[in-house]
């Protein structure tokens, strides 16, 4: 019978960070699905815009940042399931063979 690997999943959020006022997406986030949301990747258009993006501010207009386009994504986390060869760490040279 042939066992199928299967990759562990996490459900996540995907969305971007737009403008209340100006409508300008400012950054793309990427986290985990929950009643917190913590992002796992936070991808900004400009480098200059950190500060006021990491306080949910717009770099433009300094209107206030929400999520928005946001879809349910399933995001890859860990090794293949079945994949039991991946786990273990390769055979030393000196081991002989
Ligand atoms: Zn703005």
């Amino acid at each position: 019978m042939a066992v199928a690997a299967r990759r562990v999943e996490e459900r996540g959020v995907r969305g971007d960070l737009v403008c209340g006022l100006c409508g300008r997406t400012a950054a793309r986030i990427e986290g985990s699905w929950g009643a917190r949301f913590v992002p796992r990747t936070i991808r900004i258009a400009d480098a200059e815009h950190e500060a006021a993006v990491r306080r949910l501010r717009c770099p433009h207009c300094r209107g206030y940042l929400t999520l928005d386009n946001h879809e349910e994504v399933y995001i890859p986390r860990g090794p293949l399931l079945d994949d039991h060869a991946s786990l273990v760490p390769p055979p030393s040279p000196e081991g002989g063979g």
